[in-house]
This record gives structure tokens, sequence and C-alpha cells, in this order.
């Protein structure tokens, strides 16, 4: 188990320490290529920030005051993990009453993944958690690093101007010009600064000259108390179909020892073979208990289980719609969902529901 203690470093800024009524805003450095520097053999490697005020000047010039927490050991976002995202939200957990909003600076490349499944562990959240990172790292000519952390903290002290409560009380994701909801973000682009795209749902604020929020597109939770949950399953899979798909590989993803859950990646609008092969190994899984969970492989539109004849043996087994979710957003609500431990009935009542945005029902 992770130590939580971890030490805080005060960044000089504009704001006094003790100007209680400047936002109080929390940094979570976590590694990525914002941070990462080039190793001996040429590679791009996380590396410590140990002074983030030196390598960007400009943090002195805004009106907050700023903490920043480092992980022991920071890491390229591909090697995170489901006990990252505990420790992520058991972290937020720990400061949530003493900070205003927290800015977790994160790779890109699982940013999405990583957003998501906070967004469903930090239930009822009232404060905002905006992830962001860089294309370029912190310190190069040409980063974006200034950039979107500035502008994530701005999101971050935000409030709504006459009402003074917070204006984004979301998990979300902001990159280059653009504020995501967390469940909606997807990676889309590994060599412009646009790196993120908002699937399925209209962005919650764009950052031009000024900071543009879409006011009605954001939840709000009046009087919510945080809650934040401990467990997420990690018995799950993803099985993206394709043409020529074998029933080999179908029963081998479908037939892992100990899978709870898995994302079924159909066609179109949620349509899959109907080959007496495939429903078979469905129905067997269905059988040994994993959930299965249809999304999508198309970027925009929605799953509509039984418009087509190829998706309509789908609810007679016991298949989930997942309407307009990504699969980002979908493998980690089964993480969360399935890690609850609830029976059968409550589970499929959750899947099915809109739990933090993730879906237009
Ligand atoms: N590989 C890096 C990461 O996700 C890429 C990035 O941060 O942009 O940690």
């Amino acid at each position: 188990m992770l130590n939580l203690a971890l030490p805080l470093l005060s960044l000089p800024t504009r704001a006094e320490p003790t100007d209680a009524a400047a936002p109080r805003l929390l940094i979570i450095y976590t590694g990525g290529t914002v941070g990462m520097a080039l190793s001996e053999a040429g590679e791009l490697v996380p590396m410590q920030f140990e002074r983030l005020d030196h390598k960007m000047p400009e943090l002195a010039r805004l009106p907050f005051r700023i903490e920043l927490v480092s992980l022991p050991a920071p890491i390229d976002s591909s090697n995170v993990t489901p006990a990252n995202w505990l420790f992520l939200a058991q972290l937020i957990g720990r400061h949530y009453a003493d900070f205003d909003g927290f800015v977790v600076l994160h790779g890109t490349d699982t940013m999405a993944y990583s957003a998501a499944a906070l967004s469903y562990v930090l239930e009822h959240l009232g404060k905002p958690v905006v992830f962001t990172g860089a294309q370029v790292p912190m310190g190069a000519s040409r980063s974006d690093a200034q950039r979107n952390l500035v502008t994530a903290l701005e999101i971050a002290a935000a409030r709504h101007p006459r009402a003074r409560t917070v204006r984004v009380p979301e998990v979300c994701v902001f990159f280059n010009d653009v504020l995501i909801r967390g469940t909606r973000a997807k990676k889309v682009e590994s060599q412009q600064f646009a790196a993120f795209k908002s699937e399925n749902y209209p962005p919650l604020a764009r950052a031009g000259i000024n900071l543009e929020f879409a006011d009605k597109s954001i939840r709000l939770l009046p009087g919510a108390h945080l809650n934040v949950h401990q467990h997420l399953e990690t018995g799950v899979a993803v099985l993206r179909l394709f043409p020529g798909i074998t029933e080999a590989v179908v029963s081998a993803i479908l037939g892992i020892e100990g899978l709870r859950g898995c994302v079924l990646e159909t066609y179109g609008s949620g349509n899959a073979p109907t080959s007496p092969w495939f429903l078979q190994c469905l129905a067997e899984a269905r059988a040994r208990g994993v959930w299965l969970l249809n999304v999508s492989q198309c970027e925009e539109g929605r799953v509509v289980q039984g418009k087509y004849e190829t998706s309509s043996y789908f609810a007679g087994l016991g298949v989930v719609g997942g309407d307009d979710i990504t699969t980002e957003a979908a493998v980690t609500k089964l993480m969360f969902v399935l890690g609850l431990g609830l029976g059968e009935e409550r589970t499929r009542k959750l899947l099915t529901q809109d739990l933090r945005g993730e879906i237009t029902p």
C-alpha cells in the first residue's frame, strides 16, 4: 500500500499563502510527457518535478494559492493501473476539504481511461478535478505544457460570476483549447496539439481569448458529500470484432479464467455476427456470469440493440447495450460497477444507467 502522506510543496504565486480569499489548488504530478526528459539512450522517460516553479515562471503571476504533490515514482501513463487510480482517488479524498480544485498532470496516452475511472470512483464530487498534460515536454521550446497547465488551473479555480459557486464540479480533461467531461474524452491524435476529442457530448468549455463555459452541459450535484470508492474489478476484457474473427479468438477471450465483464466492440449501431458459434460463445460466457457490454466501434452515434437482425439476439442473451458510451468509459464502468459486488439486478441496473454523464440515455 502506497503512503498517502506525501509532502506538499507550496509554489510562489501572486497570492499570499495566508490569503484565504484566493482559490487554493493542488497540482498532482503523476508523470507523462509533460514532465519527461531524454534518457541517455535517447528515449523520453518520466522525471521528478523538483521545482515546477523554475520550469514555469508564469505560475508566479497567477492569483491562486498553488501546492504541488508528486507521486513517488512518476510513470509513463502506458503503465497506469487500476491501483494507481484508487491511489489517486484516495489522495484527492485526503486533501479534498483543504483545496478548491485539483489539477492532475498525467500522460496523454491513457488520460481518457484515468479520467473516466476517477469519475466513477469519486462519487458525489463537488469540486473540479482537471486532468491535463502535454504533447511536448515542459521546458522544451514549443511545449504545450505551460498553456495547458495554466488554463487547467484557471478552470479548477473558476466560480460562477454571481453566485460564486464552483463552476465545473466534475472530473474532466483540459487539452489544447477544449474542456471535456472525463467520461467522454478520447485521445485521437498523437502528433498534433489537439490530442483529445469529446465524444458524443459537447465540450464543457472552450479556451480562446476568454474561457467560455457551457454551463448547461456541466453536471451539478448541490449539497453532495464526496464518497471515494476503494475497489475496482480487474477481471475485465475488451473484445473488438472484425470480419473474419474466429471462434478460437472469441472463445479464448470470453473463456478467460476469472473474467467478470467484457466490452464487446461491435459494428455500427451495435451489430455483430449471427453465426451459431458466436451466439453460443456469448451464451456460455453469460451462463458463467460474465457481463457483456455492447459498445459501438463508431466514434459517433449509439448502440440500438434490436434495430437490425444482427443485434436483436443480444437482449435475449442478457448483453447490456452501452448506448453512446466510449470504450474507455465502458471498461472503467465495468471495473467500477462489478467492483461494487452487487447482485444481478442491481448490477444490470447500474450498467444500464447513466452514472457520471457517460451516456445519453
Ligand atoms: N507516453 C506518454 C504518456 O502517456 C505520452 C504523453 O504523455 O503524451 O505518459
